[in-house]
């Protein structure tokens, strides 16, 4: 089995040990370097403030396993998801998982609050027949009817609550959604689903991306992140009939936050080079600083769900923020958007009215008007706008932060001299 561990290139990596040393390595954990956080998609290291000095321990997180075992002949998958500590026990600062529970305990217990997040997520799948026009289509489905029904069954074996197997808007796109999941396991649920699809798909002979694009036109692969607000008790708290939109005043704040940081958060979602291929309007992709009720360009999107007698509002409403990717890391996007939010709550900020158009169709003078910002264009772009906002800066510890920034520069000098179609074809061999 595999102990592993979310990292801020957007990857899981660890160590396999055997099932039957599970339990010891449950008190123990198991030997791991700060560096790996420096380690970039290319299998380079970026310049860190680690080098090869000292020792972190990756301790298993029993409510983060995932086991499928639905191949006779074939090893099961089983993951546990693990948090990085230093020797002594204490939690390692440079540890996403940790740096999401800090952002949701700081939630809590300022105001109460958890958040209840879903991760849709997109792909490609390699080696499948391509039939022209065959999108969103019954034909497309069945093309991968045998890996859609493997996934289905080993995200249920694995206790990740699956939902749907969609055919999407390219040839060969697919996206699999599972039941939302409170606090930590929302991000450790979108990380695991990411991990069975491609499993499941390297058994069947193909070959699952989630990179952002597979070409530089055409529909990209996005992650949404669904999220809604829970009281302690467990109760929704995103819907009041007599709020902005229907939303809650905590709702309205968190969402606000969210806009106010969104350039600089943008450094976090859409993290790769070539996710602002993907990131351009007219790709539904959420490339707008705008919030909107059901409106697929803007990057944050109310949804409201079915309405009327028998339907509860409150128990669907939910927002869901579409500028990102899977070259992200999910603990470290849902960290930032549940920071961003907090932001917005302390700051008791009144709810963004929302968009009710398509962003595109707006003049210059109408955006100064609503006060939309400009999504930065691309990388370098987003990792300037998070360098100049203070607040984003100031979740960040040194070394997430000096890392984080070393491993974008270093991943933006890699590519430098490649073509944008071999940049794609680059990224498309990692995600
Ligand atoms: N593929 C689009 C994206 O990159 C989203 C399409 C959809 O709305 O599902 O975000
Ligand atoms: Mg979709």
């Amino acid at each position: 089995m595999f102990l592993g561990w979310p990292d801020i290139a957007g990857l899981t990596r660890g160590r396999g040990i055997p099932v039957a040393d599970l339990e010891a390595r449950k008190t123990t954990g198991i030997g791991w370097v700060p560096v790996a956080q420096a380690l970039t998609p290319f299998s380079t290291l970026a310049a860190n403030p680690w080098g090869p000095m000292g020792d972190i321990w990756l301790l298993p997180d029993p409510a983060a396993g995932a086991r499928a075992d639905l191949w006779p002949d074939q090893a099961p998958f089983n993951l546990m998801l693990c948090d990085g500590i230093n020797p002594d026990g204490s939690p390692w600062m440079a540890c996403l998982r940790e740096f999401l529970r800090r952002a949701l305990d700081e939630l809590r217990e300022e105001f109460g609050l958890s958040v209840l997040s879903a991760f849709e997520q997109e792909f490609y799948l390699d080696g499948l027949t391509e039939v022209p026009g065959a999108n969103y289509s019954l034909i497309a489905h069945q093309l991968a009817a045998d890996f859609g029904s493997q996934v289905i069954a080993a995200l249920r074996a694995a206790g990740q609550q699956p939902e749907t197997f969609e055919p999407e808007g390219g040839p060969a796109q697919y996206e699999v959604n599972c039941r939302p999941a409170l606090g930590l396991a929302g991000a450790d649920r979108a990380l695991i689903m990411r991990e069975i699809v491609r499993d499941v798909a390297r058994r069947l002979g193909h070959r699952a991306t989630f990179t952002p694009v597979v070409a530089e036109v055409g529909f990209g692969n996005g992650v949404h992140v669904h999220m809604s607000l829970r009281d302690g008790a467990g109760r929704p708290r995103t819907h009041d009939p007599d709020g902005v939109a229907g939303m809650s005043r905590a709702a309205g704040s968190f969402v606000a936050g969210i806009l106010r940081h969104l350039p600089a958060l943008t450094a976090f979602g859409a993290p790769s080079p070539v996710s602002y291929c993907r990131l351009a309007p007219g790709h539904w992709a959420g490339a707008a600083a705008a919030f909107g009720a059901d409106n697929r360009e803007a990057a944050l999107r109310l949804c409201r769900g079915r309405e009327g007698a028998g339907f509860d509002a409150g128990a669907q409403f939910n927002i869901e923020f579409r500028a990102a990717d899977a070259a992200a890391s999910p603990h470290l996007l849902l960290a930032v958007l549940v920071r961003a939010g907090l932001e917005g709550l302390r700051e008791n900020l009144a709810a963004p009215a929302p968009l009710d158009r398509d962003p595109a169709d707006l003049s210059a003078a109408e955006r100064q008007q609503l006060g939309m910002a400009a999504l930065p264009g691309s990388l370098e772009e987003a990792l300037a706008a998070a360098s100049r906002d203070d607040t984003v800066r100031g979740w960040f510890g040194d070394e997430v932060w000096s890392s984080y920034h070393a491993l974008k520069r270093h991943e933006l000098e890699f590519i430098a001299d490649m073509t944008m179609a071999e940049r794609i074809a680059a990224y498309r061999k990692i995600y």
